[in-house]
């Protein structure tokens, strides 16, 4: 009897938590080791694996997996197959019923409540960190231009191009992380520091929609024009660590 298959369980425990062992006989026929959680014999490893898929619907996250050579490929698709339906599932979810789910009396969009989730996830887990890794090896640094594009230069340095709209206090505010800039027009882009409390004019209007070749340059004065004497921003390393001390 040969062993072809290990499953160690996953650090999701409980119900999910089961060690698989898999052996064949000399016959065919396949033997299953799981502690009473799925049947002890098989037909086929084919048999075997859509059980356990059924029997414990978080199969993929099985932290230890060694599987022989002839089984790579059904192992393989399966994989694959169970990792698309996840996927699609949740597609599927945040689509259909992105404007259904009232929870109490609190309207709330399933897309929205899906996407925030699953940004959540993104920033809390692992997965967050390792790309953020490869990307600091990869990808070269953001760089940004000394003249202002009307786009949220902290918002940029995040690969995102995020617009700035007109607040009540004259300031173009990001909509995304409240970065505020006051246009001295043709002139400057000063980017205050401090941030805005998405309280904007009724009447939206963008920076997009208004810049005009300004140079990004940093608050140093408190009043009007916040910036004197004249200094403006030298390179992108200028603007990054002034960005790192905005109050918020
Ligand atoms: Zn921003």
């Amino acid at each position: 009897m040969n062993k072809i298959a290990e499953f160690g369980h996953s650090r999701y425990k409980g119900m999910y938590g089961f060690n698989v062992t898999v052996y064949k006989k000399d016959d065919g026929t396949i033997i299953v080791e799981s502690g009473g959680k799925l049947k002890s014999t098989y037909n086929s490893f084919l048999d075997f694996i859509e059980d356990l898929i059924n029997e414990n619907p978080l199969w993929h996250t099985y932290y230890y997996v060694k599987v022989d050579e002839m089984y790579k490929l059904i192992v393989q698709k399966k994989l694959k197959d169970t990792l698309v339906y996840i996927f699609d599932c949740l597609n599927a979810s945040a689509i259909n019923s992105r404007n259904n789910w009232i929870l109490g009396d609190t309207f709330m969009g399933m897309g929205n409540f899906a996407y925030n989730v699953m940004n959540e996830q993104m920033e809390n887990s692992r997965i967050h960190y390792y790309i953020d890794d490869i990307q600091r090896k990869e990808i070269e640094p953001v760089k940004i231009n000394q003249i202002w594009n009307g786009f949220c230069p902290e918002c940029m340095l995040k690969n995102k191009n995020v617009k700035m709209r007109l607040n009540k206090n004259d300031f173009y505010e990001c909509e995304e992380s409240a970065l505020q800039i006051c246009v001295l027009s043709g002139v400057q882009a000063i980017i205050m520091n401090f941030r805005g409390k998405g309280d904007f004019k009724n009447e939206p209007r963008y920076s997009t929609d208004i810049e005009n070749g300004e140079i990004l340059s940093p608050q140093n004065y408190n009043g009007f024009p916040f910036n004197n004497p004249t200094e403006i921003f030298e390179n992108t390393k200028d603007i990054v660590d002034y960005l790192k001390n905005i109050n918020d």
